[in-house]
């Protein structure tokens, strides 16, 4: 098969033919028809993530078809529609795995980081951290759902459901899909981007937001709740000013550049600031369901597999609007 492989970080992706990956006891094998690519993939490759696997296949928004089962794998079949997202192993026995927290287990596998992922013609994924995909959505569209749909809508839940006006920093894959969702919840978004950036606040404007504008501007109404996307730790000072009193800011990446120094009056008044790890397989199962309620619909820009690099260079850019597939 081919793939992409990153063998150093720091160099790009190497293209590569290698054996078809065959499936474990639990593991299904999936030809992929779609991969998206994450800025995680980004934080991968450019090594602000330091413990990937190496030489390791990116990607983990991985939809394909099963093509092989291993002997042990129940509630999938041959020819179904597979999606893989970023959690692809957990102990099991850890504190956290059984207080349903699975997302901070102390021994996880994270697909595209741990374990091979989707910047490739097949891979083989646990199938109990598999989920099934039905929707008349393409394979394309759905792609994205399963890292920057679950992941932003983690961080919408996390943001609490009484938060009727949203603050949106970043507005790129995860918030164009999370926008969706909170306009079908009846709130007010308020995005912010780069300065200058009147592609993203139009993108915004037409997903339903009241309000876009740059990320230095003032926002123009007291927010109960902020979710940040965008890598950028000055932000965060930035959402904070802009929040209520028991407001809570939301740090949904999983890299940040340093967060500058602010003054405590910013944070009091009970404001909470937290992050969001990884997702659960129970956030899977909420989304997958929620999403053709809203329905949420994806805007996707098409790459061959070979053209990863160009992909992930425009991603690094802020070219993209809305988010980049790859097809192998
Ligand atoms: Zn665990
Ligand atoms: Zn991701």
């Amino acid at each position: 098969m081919k793939a992409m492989i990153l063998e150093q970080p720091g160099s790009p992706l190497k293209a590569v033919e290698l054996p078809d990956p065959e499936p474990g006891a639990q593991q299904i094998q999936v030809s992929i028809t779609a991969c998206g690519v994450c800025r995680t993939d980004l934080h991968v490759v450019d090594g602000d993530l330091t413990e990937p696997k190496l030489p390791i296949v990116p990607g983990h928004e991985i939809v394909g078809r099963v093509s092989a089962l291993g002997a042990s794998v129940e509630g999938f079949e041959i020819g179904d529609r597979v999606g893989i997202p970023w959690l692809g192993h957990t102990c099991g026995c850890c504190s956290y795995c059984r207080s349903g927290a699975e997302n901070l287990c102390d021994e996880p596998g994270f697909t595209g980081y741990q374990i091979d992922g989707g910047y490739a013609e097949k891979t083989v994924a646990d199938a109990r951290f598999c989920f099934a995909l039905q929707s008349e959505r393409s394979d394309a569209e759905l792609a994205p759902l399963l890292c920057a749909g679950l992941i932003g809508y983690r961080s919408l839940v996390m943001a609490g459901s009484d938060a009727r006006r949203l603050g949106i920093y970043g507005f790129g894959a995860a918030a164009h899909i999370v926008a969706q969702v909170a306009r079908y919840q009846q709130r007010e978004i308020y995005a912010f981007t780069s300065p200058g950036d009147d592609a993203a606040q139009q993108f915004a404007r037409d997903l339903g937001a009241v309000w876009a504008g740059d990320s230095d501007h003032p926002c123009p109404v007291e927010l109960d709740a902020a979710i940040i996307f965008a890598p950028v730790g000055s932000l965060l000072p930035a959402a904070l000013r802009a929040l209520r009193k028991g407001g809570v800011v939301v740090c949904g990446g999983i890299h940040m550049s340093d967060i500058p120094s602010f003054p405590y009056n910013i944070l009091w008044g009970e404001r909470v600031v937290r992050s969001v790890a990884n997702l659960t397989r129970q956030d899977a199962i909420d989304f997958l369901a929620l999403a053709p309620k809203v329905p949420v619909h994806t805007r996707v820009e098409e790459f061959p597999l070979a053209q990863a690099n160009q992909a992930l260079q425009a991603l690094r850019n802020g070219q993209l609007t809305g988010a980049a597939v790859l097809i192998p």
